[in-house]
C-alpha cells in the first residue's frame, strides 16, 4: 500500500469489497485506492449516469477528467458494478451518483466508498418536497429526476458546490461554468415548453414501457402512462398491458414510445393487444429515458438527449 494510504485504516471498506468478491481486483498492487489530487492535474471523477457526467464536465471544464459507468442503453435500475468500475470508483478523487434508490444495486457500495472520499448523490440536493413518490411502491422515491430541468438544476449546483469543496482554488471557474450551464437548461427548458405548445391539449399523453416520467410530465404538462413501474426491476403482466390499452381506447392516445434502456418488448405487446381490440397504436419511436446516446453525438449530451425526446414526442403526438 502507499503512503497516503496509512493515514485511515480501512477494515470496514475492505469487508464490503471482499463480500462483493471483488477484493483481489480491487486492491491487487495497492495502486488503485484514491488520492486527492495532485497539484495541476484534472480531478479524477467517477458518475453512474451520463446526465450526471455531462454536469460535471460542463462544470468541472479542463479541472476534472469525468468518466461515467453506464453508457447509452444501459438500465441502472439492474446494474452491478463489474470489477473494472470498483477500480474507477476506488481510483476516483471523488464520485457522483444519483442516489433516491435509481442505482440500486450500487448503494452499499456508495455508502461505503463515502467513509473514504466525497461521494455525493445529487438526489438528495433537491428538496424532499419535490421528490415524486413511486406510484407503486409506496414511501420509495422516484429517482428520475433529470427529467425535470428545474429539479435537475439542484443537481448543477451540487456538482458545483462539491468541486469548490474539494478544489477552492478554481472556484471562480467553477461558478461561472454551471451559471453557463444552468442559462444553457433554462433555454432549453423555455424551447421545451414551446414544441409541447404544438401538441393538441387532449393529445398530450405520453404512453412509455417503463414510468421514467413521471417528472418529465409534471414539468411538460402531460399525463404519463408507463406500463412497467418506476424500476424496470418489477416485470410488467398482461394485467398492466390490459390496464395500458384501455387508458389509451378511453383517451383516444395513439402511439406509445420505447426507450434506449429497456426492451422493445413491452410496446409490442401493448401495441398488438390493442390491435386485436382494434384500437390503432404505433410505435412512436425510442426515447432516452434512463441513458443517454453514444458519446460524441448530440444524443451524447444532456440538452442533445432532451430535445431528441421532445422532437420524438412532438412528432409523434401532434
Ligand atoms: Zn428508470
Amino acid at each position: 500500500m502507499r503512503e497516503r494510504n496509512l493515514k485511515k485504516p480501512e477494515p470496514l471498506f475492505l469487508s464490503i469489497l471482499a463480500s462483493f468478491g471483488l477484493l483481489a481486483a480491487a486492491c491487487g498492487d495497492g495502486e488503485t485506492d484514491a488520492s486527492p489530487p495532485e497539484e495541476g492535474e484534472p480531478i479524477q471523477v467517477t458518475t453512474t449516469i451520463a446526465q450526471i457526467d455531462d454536469i460535471v464536465e460542463n462544470v468541472g471544464g479542463e479541472h476534472v477528467d469525468s468518466t461515467p459507468l453506464m453508457g447509452p442503453g444501459t438500465d441502472p435500475h439492474v446494474y452491478q458494478a463489474s470489477h473494472g468500475d470498483v477500480e474507477l470508483l476506488e481510483d476516483a478523487d471523488m464520485i457522483f451518483w444519483n442516489g433516491l434508490n435509481l442505482e440500486e444495486q450500487m448503494t452499499d457500495m456508495m455508502d461505503h466508498l463515502g467513509e473514504e472520499k466525497p461521494v455525493y448523490a445529487l438526489g438528495e440536493q433537491v428538496p424532499d418536497e419535490y421528490i415524486l413518490e413511486d406510484e407503486e411502491e409506496a414511501g420509495m422515491p422516484d429517482p428520475h429526476i433529470w427529467f425535470d430541468i428545474e429539479l435537475w438544476s439542484y443537481a448543477v449546483e451540487g456538482v458545483k458546490d462539491g468541486l469548490i469543496e474539494l478544489d477552492p482554488d478554481n472556484e471562480e471557474e467553477y461558478q461561472a461554468n454551471a451559471e453557463e450551464y444552468l442559462d444553457e437548461l433554462q433555454e432549453l427548458q423555455t424551447w421545451s415548453e414551446e414544441q409541447i405548445q404544438e401538441i393538441d391539449e387532449e393529445s398530450r399523453v405520453l404512453v412509455t414501457a417503463h414510468d421514467a416520467f413521471q417528472y418529465f410530465g409534471d414539468a411538460a404538462g402531460m399525463d404519463v402512462i408507463g406500463l412497467q413501474g418506476i424500476s424496470t426491476d418489477a416485470e410488467y403482466g398482461l394485467s398492466d398491458v390490459q390496464n395500458v390499452i384501455d387508458e389509451m381506447e378511453d383517451r383516444d392516445v395513439g402511439a406509445i414510445f420505447g426507450e434506449t434502456s429497456v426492451s422493445d418488448s413491452a410496446i409490442e405487446a401493448v401495441i398488438e393487444g390493442a390491435g386485436q381490440r382494434g384500437h390503432e397504436v404505433e410505435n412512436g419511436g425510442t426515447l432516452y429515458s434512463d441513458a443517454m446516446g453514444e458519446p460524441g453525438t448530440e444524443e451524447g449530451t444532456y440538452v442533445g438527449m432532451y430535445q431528441a425526446n421532445i422532437n420524438q414526442i412532438v412528432d409523434a403526438l401532434k
